[in-house]
């Protein structure tokens, strides 16, 4: 009578002699207990080789089944079992199970008891990892370097101790409870910086380190003598124009950033200009600047739709996201062939200058963006406070809820009068799957990366239309879907790669490795990916090379697409055509009977 909630197991509940649903705590025979479960010691501190041993005792009636939960382990385990008690004999400590938290669970008819024992095992350093620079929006030396107690890190460049200063210093991104993952992060470097840089990792067990070469750019060409000749002043021309030069290409780079490398939620490139509609239709005209828009409104090349605000009735709220609340409304005069159709408004609730920054770029963006399976963006309302984006209404709101709903959790809690509710079948799912993956395709075929695919971020409208729907305002009511690092960056890490949780390295193979874990959120009905651990344990999980279980209702051929977007190398990963492609077969060859949900 143990309550299950995984997809594995049975459906949740208790069923009594007529087979009636019953609330589990009044089932409980007088005459049992549950068991109460400990373990000693709760914690060992033991350097790396030593041995452990760890006893857990449990209460309880009828007596409970003692077990050790040891599938992570890497370390040598035996287990001694009798009636009241399980005795855990570790053998060489190995560094792998630093942190690891071992769970002894004793079960018996009426419950379930659980208690833990921590390792904390002490290690010399290892760098795990040094890799070739990579730019992103920095340059970037990557490494991951595990140790116990954390090592202190030393690096050289060309021999010499480098001293970090805030264009040159050690990023850690990450922190798991073994592993630090990081770069030496360099800003705007020069050929004075290329050369040969190596790592020292170093704590009281022991030391280790590793070399990378880096060329970041080419030195100034002085001509065929590398040894400057005496500055007469035709040379003295020529260098300053070689300075000059790199100078330029250095003004160049910034001005590449700051135009392309602006790190919206898709990683929008490009800039705009806002259209209003002052003849009250809603055609593109240039809208003059009233000196609340941002300069890079005025220099751009894409025409973000004006709305005016009496055009706008709002009707109900349909949620809140990080950026605001969501309305229902009606939008008069925005097509030419109805007078009013029904949108999706979403409001900036602070508009400080960086919030309507984000929101100007958001609307570009989105403004960019016209597929049949991208959520269609009208425009903008700017004329007072809330700024306003106005999208299509999406009926059945976002998937995730969408999926809960038609599960058999749903079923079940609907305690008969929601008969509408119809529990979603493969072939459903099938076609959901396969709108989302089209709607990857088009991204990608605009070098997108999105970053945050999941189901909460996708929208469902009628006869099982499914769009990506949402870049960026979701982070509040799913909020712990979402990781915290340093104060206010929150990373979707459950829908995350190794190199993402890494290096914070987003591409459209790691879009992929997201759509993968999309179809595991479609295949479980919505549940949340690793929804049985932390968040550290999942940044373990996922870094370590573990993998979603494929879920109790997927077919074989939908968990190998899974398995195909989650290789741990990202080009070995599936391309997002194929995967759309064989999506597409197989929806097809299951056809959809969507007048159920209507
Ligand atoms: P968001 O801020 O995008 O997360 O939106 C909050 C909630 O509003 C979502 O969970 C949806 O249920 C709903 N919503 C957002 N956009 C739309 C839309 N275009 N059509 C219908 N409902 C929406």
């Amino acid at each position: 009578m143990r309550i299950l909630e995984d997809s594995e197991g049975p459906d949740p509940g208790c069923m009594d002699e007529r087979g009636v649903t019953q609330e589990f705590a009044t089932l409980t025979p007088p005459d049992c207990v549950a068991p109460l479960v400990e373990v000693n010691p709760k914690s060992v501190t033991e350097m790396q080789g030593s041995n452990v041993r760890a006893v857990c005792s449990a209460s309880g009636s009828p007596a409970p089944e003692i077990t050790w939960n040891l599938d992570w382990i890497s370390t040598h385990h035996e287990v001694d079992a009798s009636d009241t008690k399980s005795i855990l004999t570790l053998t060489d400590l190995s560094p792998d199970d630093h942190g690891k938290l071992i769970i002894c669970s004793a079960e018996n008819m009426v419950g379930q008891g659980e208690a833990t024992l921590l390792l904390n095992i002490l290690f010399a350093p290892t760098i795990v990892e040094l890799l070739e620079p990579k730019q992103d929006h920095h340059w970037c030396i990557p490494f991951s370097v595990t140790g116990n107690p954390k090592p202190d890190l030393q690096w050289y460049h060309d021999n010499v101790a480098l001293q970090e200063q805030d264009h040159i210093r050690t990023m850690i991104h990450l922190m798991t409870e073994r592993e630090y993952h990081g770069c030496l992060q360099l800003v705007d470097p020069t050929h004075i910086h290329n050369g040969m840089y190596r790592l020292v990792a170093k704590n009281k067990y022991g030391r280790d380190e590793k070399k990378v070469s880096a060329s970041f750019i080419e030195p100034p060409d002085f001509g065929e003598d590398p040894q400057l000749p005496p500055l007469d002043d035709s040379v003295a021309v020529y260098v300053v124009v070689g300075i000059a030069g790199v100078a330029l290409t250095g003004c160049v780079l910034m001005v590449i950033i700051l135009k392309y490398g602006r790190n919206s939620k898709f990683g929008i490139k490009g800039s705009s200009s806002v259209i209003s509609n002052d003849d009250d239709s809603a055609s593109p005209l240039h809208h003059v600047s009233n000196g609340n828009n941002t300069p890079s409104m005025l220099k751009s090349d894409t025409f973000v739709q004006h709305i005016k605000r009496h055009n706008i009735v709002l009707k109900r709220e349909l949620g809140e996201g990080a950026f605001g609340k969501v309305f229902l409304a009606e939008c008069y005069n925005l097509t030419p062939d109805q007078e009013k159709i029904h949108v999706a408004v979403k409001t900036l609730k602070e508009a400080n200058e960086s919030g309507r920054a984000d929101f100007y770029r958001e609307a570009e963006l989105l403004t960019n963006l016209q597929h049949e399976h991208i959520v269609t963006f009208y425009g903008v309302c700017v004329e007072s406070d809330p700024l306003i984006m106005v999208f299509e209404y999406m009926k059945h709101g976002d998937l995730n809820k969408f999926l809960r709903s038609h599960g058999p959790d749903a079923v079940l809690m609907s305690d008969g009068q929601h008969s509408i509710m119809v529990e979603l079948t493969q072939s459903q799912m099938l076609h959901i799957a396969q709108q989302i993956a089209a709607g990857m395709v088009y991204l990608a075929s605009q070098h997108f990366v999105h970053r945050d695919l999941a189901t909460r971020n996708c929208l469902v409208g009628e006869n099982l239309l499914v769009k990506i729907g949402d870049f960026g305002m979701s982070r509040d009511v799913y909020s712990t879907d979402y990781y915290r690092v340093g104060g206010h960056t929150m990373l979707p890490i459950r829908w995350m790669p190794p190199e993402s949780i890494m290096y914070r390295r987003f591409t459209t193979e790691s879009d992929v490795w997201s759509l993968g874990v999309v179809l595991w959120e479609i295949f479980t009905y919505g549940k949340q990916p690793w929804y049985q651990l932390s968040n550290n344990e999942v940044i373990e999980c996922i870094t370590q090379g573990r993998v979603l279980q494929r879920p109790r209702t997927c077919p074989k051929e939908v968990y190998d697409l899974m398995l195909g977007c989650w290789q741990r190398e990202p080009y070995m990963r599936l391309n997002i055509k194929e995967i759309h492609a064989m999506l597409q077969s197989l929806a097809k060859a299951s056809p959809v009977y969507l007048d159920i949900l209507g």
